[in-house]
This record gives structure tokens, C-alpha cells and sequence, in this order.
């Protein structure tokens, strides 16, 4: 009796938001709308987590907030959710550009959630001298982005860009982002005090690039350093692989002029 008395209320009353599933969905969020779900869905709700009908959860889809939802019908073949109330107002897209040269399948996947989790608006693939990787399998990275966002609670899922070569990139890199600085992690960067240098920036739109675990070549290095928007940052005297680089190098941005302030 106990058991069963204590699995109603835990369906009744839901827990807090900020501990409920949450899950994305590609479709327009409104109180009282019915959304079904197809199968990857249903499976992950019912099967994964073990979810029936009237069970909570949060939905977003990176637009209208997020929402609020409960199991109307745990049908294994496509359950359905119905919205119930906005719990989150949705939050502007992140600025925060951030190219990394694709790493291989492991790290890759690590380094989308990474940005994500840091704060990344767009996410963009940079193809260098040294990239190991040249196909990316996009629909992947993009559902890394999404169970990221999903995870850590980021209303606005980052855009992954098309994957485009360095050349291109700097050649077209004022006509296309205007007066954004180009934050480049640069491990024989002269100085070693990226703060300072950072804090010159507050205020202008701001990219990071990040190179390939074989880092960039000196042809690269030195076109990069040609270039009055760019800005050589050191990330301390180890030489750090390409996915922790990555992550320092968005938590000294975030925390020096993003949004850690
Ligand atoms: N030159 C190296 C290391 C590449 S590390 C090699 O030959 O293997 C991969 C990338 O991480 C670099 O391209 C750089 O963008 C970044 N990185 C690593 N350590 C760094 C540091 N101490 N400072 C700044 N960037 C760093």
C-alpha cells in the first residue's frame, strides 16, 4: 500500500522543474496543445526512464520558452504530451561564436556538449592543414548539441554551422562578422596573461578558434597572425589537448567579458 500510495503522489505531484526530464522537440510549444511523439521519443520517455501516463517532464524547442508537460497517453507506439504551463521564458541566442577543427568520433562528441555547456551560439567546424577528420556526420553532432542543451538546461540550442576551411573562413571573415574579434588559442602565444588581454575586447562580439590535436601549421599560424581581428591568447605554459583547450578556452571568455559575470 505504501509503495502504490507513494508512486500516485510521486505522479500527481510533480517534483521540482529543475529536476524533471527535460526534452526538445522540434515542434511550436502552446498551453493546452497535444504533441505526439514518434517513436525515439516514446521509447526514451517510456523505456529509458521508465515514464508512464500523467508523469512530468519539461519540454523546449529552443523558441518559446520552456514548458511544463505531462503523459496524456504512454501508448508505446507514439505516446503524447500535453503542455500544461510556461515555466521558462526563452532566452536570447548566445553571440558566443566558437571554431574548433573537427577532432576524431570520441572527442568530437565531447567537444559539441562541451560548447554547448559553455555557452557556445554558434558551433562551427574550421578544416585545417592537420584536421584528422573531413566528413562530419552532421545529424550526430547535432543530436550531441541537443542532449546537451537538454542536460544542462540551455533554452537556445547553438546553431552548428557548416564546416568551411580556415583559408575561407579568414578570407571572408570580415565581410561576414563585421567588427567580431577572432579569440585564437595560440600555445606560443608570447603573453601569458589572457585576461588582460581579454578584458581590451568587453563589449565587441567575439569568436575562439581552437586548432587540431596536431595543432596548426606554421603557414596557418602565421596567416592567422596577420590578421588585425585576431587575437592570440595563451591558455598557460602546458600545451593542453584540443578538447581541454577548447574548454578552458571558453571558460576564460565566459568568465573575463561572457556571461559568467
Ligand atoms: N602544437 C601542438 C599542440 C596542439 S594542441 C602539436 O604539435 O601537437 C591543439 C590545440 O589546442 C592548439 O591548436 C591550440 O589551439 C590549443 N592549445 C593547446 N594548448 C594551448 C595553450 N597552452 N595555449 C593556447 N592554446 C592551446
Amino acid at each position: 500500500m505504501a509503495v502504490g500510495h507513494f508512486l500516485v503522489t510521486r505522479t500527481t505531484m510533480p517534483r521540482s522543474h529543475k529536476t524533471l526530464p527535460r526534452l526538445y522537440l522540434e515542434a511550436p510549444l502552446a498551453a493546452g496543445a497535444l504533441l505526439e511523439l514518434g517513436r525515439d521519443h516514446t521509447n526514451y520517455l517510456l523505456s529509458v526512464l521508465r515514464m508512464k501516463a500523467a508523469d512530468a517532464l519539461v519540454v523546449f524547442n529552443g523558441q518559446d520558452g520552456a514548458w511544463l508537460a505531462k503523459i496524456a497517453d504512454d501508448h508505446r507506439k507514439g505516446t503524447t504530451l500535453e503542455l500544461v504551463v510556461q515555466t521558462q521564458h526563452q532566452t536570447p541566442k548566445s553571440d558566443l561564436w566558437f571554431g574548433f577543427a573537427p577532432l576524431k568520433t570520441g572527442r568530437l562528441d565531447y567537444l559539441v556538449q562541451k560548447a554547448t555547456e559553455m555557452g557556445a551560439g554558434v558551433i562551427q567546424p574550421v578544416i585545417t592543414r592537420y584536421t584528422q577528420v573531413s566528413r562530419l556526420k552532421a545529424d550526430k553532432l547535432h543530436a550531441n548539441i541537443i542532449e546537451a542543451a537538454e542536460q544542462c538546461e540551455v533554452l537556445s540550442v547553438p546553431n552548428l554551422a557548416e564546416e568551411i576551411t580556415l583559408a575561407d573562413l579568414i578570407a571572408h571573415w570580415q565581410q561576414d562578422h563585421g567588427l567580431r574579434r577572432l579569440v585564437f588559442a595560440d600555445e606560443s602565444a608570447p603573453s601569458h596573461a589572457p585576461n588582460t588581454q581579454l578584458l581590451d575586447l568587453e563589449g565587441l562580439p567575439i569568436g575562439i578558434l581552437v586548432g587540431p590535436e596536431g595543432g596548426f601549421s606554421d603557414d596557418e599560424r602565421a596567416l592567422l597572425l596577420a590578421q588585425p581581428f585576431v587575437i592570440p591568447i595563451s591558455l598557460g605554459p602546458r600545451i593542453l589537448r584540443a578538447d581541454t583547450a577548447a574548454v578552458a578556452a571558453l571558460a576564460v571568455v565566459q568568465s573575463t567579458i561572457g556571461d559568467w559575470r
